[in-house]
């Protein structure tokens, strides 16, 4: 992935004319040192950029305007030093299509109580002008972040972090093109979608290829090429394998750098694969699919778009923290009383960013899709917190659902189990997060993450518009059913407000 700090995100701060030069000065000069402050910090992910104090409409609308069309900024962060009467800002946040981010801060921490005077209360006027800049955007129904505390606190600096990552994946997702090897998985719902609405929703254009056009490239893959990767292969991950099963491995290689050729030639960020449509394959694509996974790309199986997509936003969220993510499917239970768990994997699609030390790479029989024994990689992952994410499109809207989990080591070593797999304790407990998840219709694929938390995903979905039910410590059923209602009329009824 792309280091964050290509992108850049603008410090404006708004004022007025009404305190006179010297004032302005200082207000310009206490951004600059703000904006430096952040942009030095090695908490903010992104570049800050400051820009001159906005005093007028026009230079409201004009910093609005440049926003939208600077290719590298992913948003603002917005502050009000003093009074900035909030008509001035109506046009410009009409203009604006960048997430924007309301800092409410105050230059000076702390009142000097024994010298405050009136030239203090003139310059540090947040308490009041936060509240006028946020009265306008709350009457535009415009969706935002507001952060509150002292600039140099640690924890500001963390809510940037985390609404940055966000701006930055949302920014990615923009322009962004998926690649469908095949179509949906025949009969299955949740899968589908609206592709023209996600388009119009989150930016992103889903477009279906042929399997033919991807063997097209594999063909033309050269024994040279297929040999390099093969010798990759043995560098990194544990290899003992047969000659029949070496064999297997380098067709796995053949396809890999196909792939990668019809990925990179066309500019893709993400894609899916379908195994009841492999024409032409002789494998269905495992390694190949997880190594392009650790390489950033989203990966969504059996033609599921909304999670390729959605795992490419949170690979882009997750840039240079510590964890990995991958897509997920809940796969099996452990229901036993005293601890109950899910096992997630997939058949082979589980990216190695999250496994626990080196994967092995392994060639078995795939009981379904009629190819030949596909290359694996097999590998457990640590303990620690993570989140499963999934996105569906409930017919008027789309919805997002978000679960944070403990992830646990299995209880055995799992000796027989070809595949990549975690085991993981849904918050609160399973019976609640599995009923909940069930009543959202959240899918049975994820995107799982254990370097983000539902924090990222609730900003990311505010600046997406979506709705996002998050399932975590405080969830309880009736109150979950009861907000599912409640959206069903407030997504219903939410447009004619604007
Ligand atoms: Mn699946």
């Amino acid at each position: 992935m792309k280091n964050l700090k290509q992108y850049e995100v603008w410090f404006v701060t708004g004022s007025q004319h009404l305190y006179g030069e010297e004032t302005l000065k200082q207000v310009d000069a206490d951004s600059k040192m703000i904006a430096t402050y952040l942009d030095q910090s090695d908490r903010i992910p992104c570049k800050v950029v400051f820009k001159p104090v906005v005093k007028t409409p026009d230079e409201i609308s004009t910093i609005c305007t440049q926003a939208n069309t600077t290719s590298q900024c992913v948003g603002l962060v917005t502050w009000m030093h003093t009074f900035s009467p909030a008509k001035m800002w109506i046009a410009g946040l009409s203009l604006l299509r960048k997430p924007f981010v309301h800092l409410h801060t105050q230059f000076n921490r702390d009142i000097p109580w024994d010298t405050i005077d009136m030239d203090f209360m003139n310059l540090n006027q947040s308490a009041h002008g936060g509240r006028e800049f946020g009265f306008i955007c709350s009457r535009m129904r415009k969706n935002r972040k507001v952060i509150v505390g002292h600039w140099q606190d640690e924890d500001v600096s963390k809510e940037l972090d985390i609404w940055m990552r966000a701006a930055c994946a949302w920014h990615d997702w923009q322009g962004m093109k998926v690649a469908r090897f095949g179509d949906n998985m025949r009969e299955v719902a949740v899968t589908e979608g609206d592709k023209v609405e996600a388009q119009k929703q989150f930016g992103y254009s889903v477009n279906g290829y042929g399997v033919g056009d991807l063997t097209d490239v594999i063909e033309n893959v050269s024994d040279k090429q297929m040999d390099s990767m093969v010798k990759q292969y043995q560098d990194t991950y544990k290899v003992d394998l047969s000659k029949e099963q070496l064999d297997a491995v380098r067709e796995s290689a053949r396809i890999e750098a196909g792939m990668r050729t019809f990925l990179e030639a066309g500019d893709f960020k993400a894609f899916t694969t379908c195994f009841e449509d492999l024409h032409g394959l002789v494998q269905l694509p495992g390694l190949p699919v997880q190594r392009l996974m650790e390489d950033g790309y989203g990966f969504g199986a059996e033609g599921d778009w909304k999670t390729a997509a959605l795992v490419r936003a949170m690979k882009v969220m997750a840039t240079g923290l510590k964890g990995g993510t991958s897509f997920m499917e809940d796969y099996t239970y452990h229901l036993d009383p005293a601890g109950m768990r899910v096992l997630g994997a997939h058949m082979l699609e589980v990216c190695p960013s999250i496994a626990s030390g080196k994967p092995a790479l392994e060639v078995h029989p795939l009981g379904i899709g009629g190819k030949a024994d596909p290359a694996r990689l097999v590998f457990n992952v640590p303990e620690g917190d993570g989140i499963n994410v999934s996105v569906m499109d409930m017919g008027n809207r789309f919805r997002m659902l978000a679960n944070p989990c403990r992830v646990v080591a299995p209880k055995a070593a799992l000796p027989k189990l070809p595949v990549a797999r975690v085991v993981w304790e849904p918050m609160p407990n399973l019976k609640t997060a599995a009923a909940a998840w069930i009543l959202g219709g959240g899918a049975h694929h994820t995107g799982f993450s254990m370097a983000l938390t539902v924090r990222h995903m609730v900003d990311f979905a505010e600046m997406a518009g979506i709705e996002i039910l998050l399932i975590d410590e405080h969830t309880n059923i009736a109150d979950f059913k009861r907000d599912i209602r409640i959206n069903e009329v407030y997504y219903m009824l939410s447009n004619g407000l604007k």
